[in-house]
Formats: C-alpha cells, sequence, structure tokens
C-alpha cells in the first residue's frame, strides 16, 4: 500500500512540474513578443525624426538657406553623418525584430541576382572613395535566377562589402565572385578582403548581434556589431547559408550559398 501512494505522489509532483514548466515556456514567449514589439515600434518611432535632421543637414549643406563657412559646414557634415548612423541601427534593428517576430516585409520576387549583387558594388563607392584599395568584381555572362526580397539581398551583400572595404587597410584588394552550381542548383557569392582577418576562436562569434572583435575595437574602428548579424538573418530567410574562412592578418572570404530558382525547362522544337 506504501508503494503505491509514493508512486502516485511521485506522478502528482511530477505532473506540477511539467505544468510550471508549460506556464514559465508561455510567459517567456509573451515576454520575447513584447520585447519584438517594442524594439520595432521604438525603431520605428525614431526613423520619422532622424529623417528630418538629416534632411534639414541636407538642405544646410546643399546652400538651400545660403552659404555656411567653413567651420559651419563641419559641424553641419557631423550633424549629418551621425543622423545616417543614427538611422541605419534604427533600420538594422526594426529589420532584426520583425524577422524575430517571423514577420516579412516585402513580396519575395523573381531576379537576377547579378543585378542585386551590382547595387551593393554600387553602394560602396562612397566608402572606397579616398581608399587606396584594388577592386575585383567577377560577375559571370548568364543571369543567376533566384528569388528573394532584392533590397533585403542588396543590404546583405552591401554588409558585407563595407566590412571588406572597413577592415581592410590601404593597398590591400577587396573582391566580389558570383558564380552558379547548376549541379547543386546552388548560387555562390564569395566576398574576399586582404585585411585584419579573424582569429580562428572569434570565427563563430562575428555573427553574434553586437559582437566586435578585440582587435577591432581597440583600433576604434566604427561599427555596431550588427551588420553580420542581419546578413545571417537574411540570408537564412532565403534559405540560404553564410560561411566564413579567414586568416589572421592576410583577410577573410564570406560565402553566401542561395538556392537557384527553378526556371522552366525549354522544349526544343
Ligand atoms: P561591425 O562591422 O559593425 O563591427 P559586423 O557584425 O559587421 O559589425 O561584424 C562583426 C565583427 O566581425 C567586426 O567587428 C569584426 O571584428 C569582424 N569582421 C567582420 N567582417 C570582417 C572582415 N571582412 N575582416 C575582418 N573582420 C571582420
Amino acid at each position: 500500500a506504501h508503494d503505491v501512494t509514493d508512486t502516485r505522489r511521485s506522478q502528482e509532483i511530477l505532473v506540477n512540474a511539467l505544468r510550471r514548466e508549460r506556464q514559465v515556456v508561455a510567459r517567456l514567449r509573451e515576454l520575447d513578443h513584447a520585447k519584438d514589439d517594442f524594439v520595432s515600434t521604438v525603431s520605428h518611432e525614431l526613423r520619422t525624426p532622424m529623417s528630418s535632421i538629416i534632411g534639414s543637414a541636407e538642405m544646410l549643406l546643399d546652400g538651400l538657406v545660403g552659404d555656411l563657412d567653413p567651420a559651419q559646414q563641419q559641424l553641419v557634415e557631423v550633424v549629418e553623418r551621425n543622423g545616417a548612423r543614427l538611422l541605419s541601427l534604427a533600420d538594422d534593428l526594426l529589420l532584426l525584430a520583425t524577422s524575430d517576430a517571423g514577420g516579412r516585409t516585402e513580396q519575395t520576387q523573381d531576379l537576377d541576382l547579378r543585378d542585386v549583387v551590382r547595387e551593393s558594388i554600387a553602394s560602396v563607392d562612397s566608402a572606397l572613395a579616398g581608399r587606396r584599395l584594388e577592386t575585383c568584381w567577377d560577375l559571370p555572362d548568364q543571369p543567376v535566377p533566384v528569388s528573394g526580397e532584392p533590397s533585403h539581398l542588396e543590404r546583405a551583400f552591401t554588409n558585407l562589402l563595407t566590412n571588406a572595404v572597413k577592415f581592410t587597410p590601404d593597398g590591400g584588394q577587396v573582391a566580389l565572385r558570383l558564380r552558379q552550381a547548376p549541379e547543386h542548383r546552388t548560387a555562390l557569392v564569395e566576398v574576399t578582403d586582404t585585411g585584419l582577418g579573424i582569429d580562428a576562436a572569434e570565427l563563430d562569434q562575428v555573427f553574434d548581434r553586437f559582437y566586435r572583435s578585440a582587435t577591432v575595437q581597440e583600433q576604434a574602428i566604427q561599427g555596431t556589431g550588427l551588420g553580420l548579424a542581419i546578413v545571417r538573418t537574411i540570408v537564412e530567410a532565403h534559405d540560404g547559408r553564410i560561411d566564413v574562412a579567414s586568416t589572421p592578418g592576410q583577410g577573410s572570404t564570406f560565402g553566401v550559398t542561395l538556392p537557384l530558382r527553378r526556371t522552366p525547362s525549354v522544349r526544343p522544337g
């Protein structure tokens, strides 16, 4: 009789523990949702005033309200540059919060990946200006059909290129290569630089939110540590994969693999 009571008692304890655990999980989910909502509302609310600060600074720089003396010009440039940094931080947080919440902001389209990559290359022009870096862009002659959200994919490649430029000292090289691997039904984009490189121990962490290597912080190279977290989020949302290989002091290669879109086969005749 003793045994039966004991068994019943342990069953009760177990059932209660499971029930409590389920309640805790539900509560954590709720809090996680609240966090996503909060981050996305705040980022969204920051965008409007930031845009108007940047717009006003641009009007001043364009001389729309008269000429600025060099000191004024310099100060307004500081306002504009830092405004742009804040805006892009708000955009980054918004994108991550939206993706955490499982949301999609845009429609998926049929794309030629070459077009997306060309846009990214064009958008690092300003980062390359004034730098002494050799660049090499290698795109195939044939279209590379994928499906995806063009602005997000462009953002991913732009982030990789911006990093390559940022972490490579003058005299170095930055390259991008796009290839199709039809046998694997994938497209591969590789961004290679001859820059600082990443320690083996840090390779796993570079995709974490807000992670910045010690070297980068010591050298006071600007950044938020969100760039690669965003690249990974975007690539994974496209059923792709991102890899990195690096040798400290010699350079890094980031490779993005995306599934090719199945194109209807053309029948002869
Ligand atoms: P951020 O560039 O804003 O610091 P990222 O998320 O883009 O943030 O990168 C995280 C960290 O990974 C960087 O701070 C740097 O330490 C390392 N890293 C990223 N790309 C490169 C690269 N091309 N070469 C060397 N280190 C890199």
